[in-house]
């Protein structure tokens, strides 16, 4: 009837079913990338604050995308988590790195160990473990070259099933880090029952440092504060000289950020590998 079609015209033309089909499309189209393997890891130095060198990558995924070029993480990661399909697309992710890390040990590079993040719905997911295990041996790679960021979250986490993963990986001899740190919320006794290694301040906080007191001190309690558990730390999102000269005085042990070098491309990293100096 004509009232019906009306209905039917209206709908089709309804906002929201539009952003549905949308989310649909994208949805879809993440998947498809995902099985036809559009996407690479790219790789961001460390290095040590005082000497400059070069102490290991964190390993962070790009989409490469056909037609639109390179997509960041923040544009489908929480999409990935949300559909499930992180699960398939970390799996890629950590082949990719332990491909890597092979290559370079092939090519008689130094290596240096690299750190892969690791999203609290993949650990929902579970199997991590394993899938760390496996790789492990089927690269026969040394679990001192395989580092894992978790995020507060996650840490905090009384799941069984969680803890239960976090602690086999880190049997494993694989190290722990704690990513975004001062972000979330950590009772500190947590943080030493799970045995952290290492601990990675968030950039909010660095980006602060020498034009707010109140920065310097909280930065300089978190250092004081990892010494203590004796845990090493990671200065995340360091931009500025200001804020390295702040860091060597706070004696942080290690500096990632844009003014040490920003995420490169592997052929890239290999060349910062050579170089190994790096500040
Ligand atoms: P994150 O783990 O906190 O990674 C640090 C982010 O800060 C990266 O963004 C990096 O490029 C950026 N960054 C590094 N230095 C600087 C700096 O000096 N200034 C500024 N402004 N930014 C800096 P990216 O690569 O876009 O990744 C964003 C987030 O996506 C990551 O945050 C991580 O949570 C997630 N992610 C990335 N790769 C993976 C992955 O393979 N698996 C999972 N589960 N999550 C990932
Ligand atoms: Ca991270
Ligand atoms: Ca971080
Ligand atoms: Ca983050």
């Amino acid at each position: 009837s004509k009232a019906d079609k009306k209905g039917l015209f209206r709908f089709y033309n309804d906002e929201l079913y539009q952003r549905i089909r949308s989310k649909l499309d994208a949805e879809e189209e993440l998947a498809h990338a995902i099985a036809s393997r559009q996407f690479e890891v790219h790789y961001q130095p460390r290095a040590d604050t005082r000497s400059g060198e070069i102490r290991g990558f964190e390993a962070l995924v790009r989409w490469m995308h056909p037609v639109r070029g390179m997509i960041l993480p923040s544009h489908f990661i929480a999409m990935a988590e949300s559909t499930g399909s992180i699960v398939a697309l970390g799996s890629l992710v950590m082949q990719s790195v332990f491909e890597q890390l092979a290559q370079w040990r092939d090519a008689g590079e130094t290596l240096v160990p690299v750190s892969i993040n690791i999203s609290p719905s993949q650990l929902d997911a579970g199997g991590v473990d394993h899938q760390i295990q496996s790789l492990l041996e089927q690269y026969d790679m040394q679990p001192e070259l395989i580092e894992v960021e978790l995020t507060e979250s996650v840490m905090m986490s009384e799941a069984e099933s969680i803890v239960e993963q976090i602690a086999n990986i880190r049997k494993m001899g694989v190290k722990l880090h704690l990513d975004d740190f001062g972000t979330g919320y950590s009772s500190l006794s947590r943080l030493q029952e799970i045995d952290m290694q290492v601990i990675k301040i968030d950039r909010a906080f660095v980006s602060r440092l020498g034009t707010s007191n109140q920065a310097d001190v909280l930065v300089k309690t978190i250092v004081l504060m990892a010494k203590e558990l004796h845990m090493e730390i990671i200065a995340e999102g360091v931009e500025t000289p200001l804020q390295l000269d702040a860091l060597r005085h706070l004696e942080c042990n290690e500096v990632q950020g844009y003014l040490i070098a920003r995420p490169v491309s592997p052929k890239e990293a290999t060349a910062l590998l050579r170089q190994r100096f790096l500040l």
